[in-house]
Parts: C-alpha cells; structure tokens; sequence
C-alpha cells in the first residue's frame, strides 16, 4: 500500500558510514585554513589547477574546463558537459565571505596605556558574541611601494591573538540592563593589539609608537599602510568536533564556506556532467550581493561570454544560455534549536542532521524579497534526491513575521535561471562559532554532485 503521510527522516540512518567522517576531516582542514574570501579563493585555484582545469584569462585558454577569479575574491569554476552550453548549465552558488570584524582605514590608536585598532563589523553579528575570544588577524596592506604583504598571525599555537575587552560583572550592572543590541557598541569592538611601551622612552603614545615599530620590522608597515589595507579579525583556532559522537564540527564561517566547499568538492568529483557544470563561489553576500565581486555583478556573463567565444560557440546569447540554465542557491539556513523552538514552526522548520534542506522561499513578511521557486523547480529538485538518495529535507527559515532572511537566489533568479534554494542548517549561525552537523555536510556534498552531473528538466 502507498505510504499516505509524509515522514522525513535522520540522515545518520543513510550516512553511518566512514566516508562521511572523511570527507567532514577534509572540510575540517578547509575551513581552518581559509577564513577569507581571498584565501578560498587562492585554495579553489590551487585544487582545480591541480585537477587540470584552466585558467579562462590566460591568452591560450580554448574551451577547457575553467576557473575565472574576479579581483582575487570571487571564482567560478566551469566543466564541460556531454552537452554543450547551448543546453544550459547547472549551476551551484554559495559565498565565501563570512561575519566578521573589518579594520578601519586609520585604525591605530592608545588609551590608558594600551593601543588598540578601531574596527567596522562586517555582516550581521550579535556584537556581544565577538567580546572576550581570541581573534586571529588576516588580510593584506599594500605599502607605499607598491609591495602587497599578506598577513595571518593568530592561527599557530605560538602565535600571539587579538582580543576584545568586556567589563566585569562588578562593575556591569548599568550594561547589563542594556538592550543585547548596545551591551557591546559598534565602536566598542576594537581589539588590544599591544601593551608594552617604547624602550627607554616615556614619550606620549609611547605603546602605538612601539607596536608601530612591530609593524615595521616584520612587515614593512608605516601608519599610512593601513589607508590601502583589507584587514580584518576572525575567530582564531581550528575546527573542532563537537559532542562524543563527534557528530558535529564547530567553526567560524560555516556560513557560507560549508557550502562553498560541499560545492566545489562535488564539481571536481563529477565526471562528465550531462550538462555544463558550473560552481559560483562569491563574494559580499553577507552585505548585499554589491560590488564587482558580489552575485549582483556581471562577472557570470563577462565569463560566459569569454568561454563561448573561445570554445567557438556562437549563434546563441549567454542570455538565452542562463534562461536554459538551473541554480542551486547553495546557503545555510537554520535548524531548530532545542533551546529556542518558540521562534521556528516545527512542521516546516529545518532539523539537525536531516540532511539539505530544501528552500522553496526566503525573504521576511510576506515573503518579501525572495525569489519564490515555482512548483515544477521543486519537483525536479525532489524528483532528483529522492531518486538519488540524497537525504533531504524541506524547510523554512523560522516562523511568520519572526525574522527572516535573503540568500544569492534571487540575483540569479533575475537572470532567468531557475533558481532555488538548497543548503545544510546551523545551529548559532552568524556567531564566531557555528554548528554543522556532519550527516548534514556530506548530504550537502551528495545533493551538490547530483545537481552539477545530471539533467534537470521542469515538467509542462
Ligand atoms: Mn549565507
Ligand atoms: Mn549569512
């Protein structure tokens, strides 16, 4: 007899399985490593060159598989299909920028003997979360000379961090009566960066002066550096597993990177895709999609059109390319937390370790600024992970009119792809350390290969 009620089931049931921990130990080793856009831009480079892909930009690239990297932080990586493009591309996009605390253009300063940096906070953050943890600094300056220095310092156990100071609880009785908004203020996330004042000298700004002179010698650095610098301060420290199962990993930048690299993975994993096969990996989501190297801009069909002239193609406009094209919007969303069910609908809300989830809208209110995947996209989606035996889930971003949120699909949506969401849930997403569950990356992994390798069809 049909099976007449709808049950959706734990993951770890299909993924109790030593592959699953692997490929979690390899994102693991991903995630620690590349905490900005332009390192996961530099780590997606060195793996498809190592697996043979081609750079579209060198002067004897002629159709190969490709990379694209667009001002050094965002990529698109591209594999030929048993069809040419004239058939559409299957597309995976998901960003690579994550939450995180940016250093202002003239940032050093003293006070009480202590030199800070002052700092502009980059997404969306709880600004409390970001007090009292070590930070790890990374980024680049460009020097006076022209010279580009790239910094990381906070990572190694020998490495010294950066931190945030909070005031005690003695003396925090008016803070803590203070809305969570204001605990911590936006201009109070400026971490310490040094306490020892010039040798010998008892001058004024003595302990800058000294960390300026830090700066110098190891880097070259003068203050005027940082005017033509991107710096900015991260969690610092690897990822970890969580619980005695080790079920779970926590980490910074799960958000988006976990999607980024479950993308990435399953494109170099696939052999011949029926169709084009192609990874987005993005910039500047957290902050809009703006800018030359965010969803919004042009880069797809700068690309596009770049590839179809040198593999000889015409006859076709990349625009009617992108309207035979399908989009997995590959984002994060959010599980239901044990803690806090009251803000999600149970029946409709994401779960821990029930695979991808499905999102068939974003956006707040009544439905504001999503992109609405149609009935037939859901099928086809649906129709290919159950056939496929990907674990997956349908799911929406917490109850009505609680909150809400926007993801990349709409900026591809705009274009005529048939766009729809599809990523793993968190638990603390957009906090210094996010939670993701390991059944819920490898589903992730499973859903993302399936999408780039097979043919995509709508029902009439
Ligand atoms: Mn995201
Ligand atoms: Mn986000």
């Amino acid at each position: 007899m049909e099976n007449l009620e709808y049950k959706n089931k734990n993951a770890w049931f299909r993924l109790q399985k030593p592959e699953v921990m692997d490929f979690a130990e390899g994102y693991k080793e991903f995630i620690s490593k590349n905490k900005t856009e332009r390192e996961v831009v530099n780590f997606a480079i060195g793996e498809a060159e190592k697996a043979g892909f081609k750079d579209l930009f060198l002067e004897s690239y002629s159709g190969e598989d490709f990379f694209a990297v667009n001002d050094l932080k965002s990529v698109l990586i591209f594999k030929n299909g048993k069809a040419d493009i004239t058939q559409g591309i299957n597309i995976v996009v998901a960003h690579i920028d994550s939450p995180r605390i940016d250093i202002k253009q003239n940032p050093l300063y003293e006070k009480f003997d202590v030199a800070l940096l002052k700092t502009h906070y980059y997404g969306g953050i709880k600004k409390y979360q970001w007090a009292t943890i070590p930070l790890a600094i990374h980024g680049v300056v460009i020097l006076k000379s022209g010279e580009k220095v790239e910094l990381s310092l906070g990572e190694s156990p020998e490495d010294p961090v950066f931190v945030i100071s909070d005031l005690l609880p003695h003396l925090g009785r008016k803070q803590m009566e203070k809305p969570a908004r204001e605990v911590i203020e936006g201009e109070a996330l400026d971490p310490i960066i040094g306490s020892i004042p010039e040798k010998g000298k008892d001058g004024k700004e003595s302990v800058k002066k000294a960390v300026l002179e830090i700066l110098h010698r190891e880097y070259g650095l003068v203050e005027e550096d940082f005017i033509s610098a991107e710096i900015t301060l991260v969690p610092a420290g690897v990822a970890r597993d969580v619980g005695f199962d080790k079920g779970a990993i926590l980490s910074y930048g799960h958000d988006d990177k976990i999607c980024a690299y479950a993308a990435f993975r399953g494109l170099l994993d696939t052999n011949i895709p029926e169709r084009a096969a192609l990874v987005m990996l993005m910039d500047k989501e957290e902050i809009g999609s703006e800018g030359t190297t965010g969803s919004q801009s042009d880069f797809l069909e700068y690309a596009l059109e770049k590839y179809m002239k040198a593999s000889g193609i015409s006859g076709i406009s990349v625009r009617e390319v992108l309207h035979r094209s399908f989009a997995l919007s590959a984002d994060v969303n959010a599980a239901i937390d044990p803690l806090y069910p009251e803000v999600f609908e149970e029946q409709n809300a994401a779960k821990f370790g029930h695979g991808i989830v499905v999102t068939k809208f974003t956006g707040s209110g009544g439905k504001y600024n999503s992109s609405d995947a149609s009935a037939e996209l859901v099928y086809a989606i649906r129709k290919l992970f159950n056939d496929n035996e990907v674990p997956w889930q349908i799911g929406e971003l917490g109850k009505v009119d609680v909150g809400g949120g926007g993801t990349i699909a709409k900026f591809l949506a705009r274009r005529g792809i048939e766009t729809i969401d599809a990523g793993p849930a968190l638990l603390s997403m957009h906090a210094p350390h996010e939670i993701a569950s390991k059944a819920d990356l490898y589903a992730s992994y499973e859903a993302y290969r399936v999408f780039l390798s097979k043919k995509i069809e709508l029902i009439k």
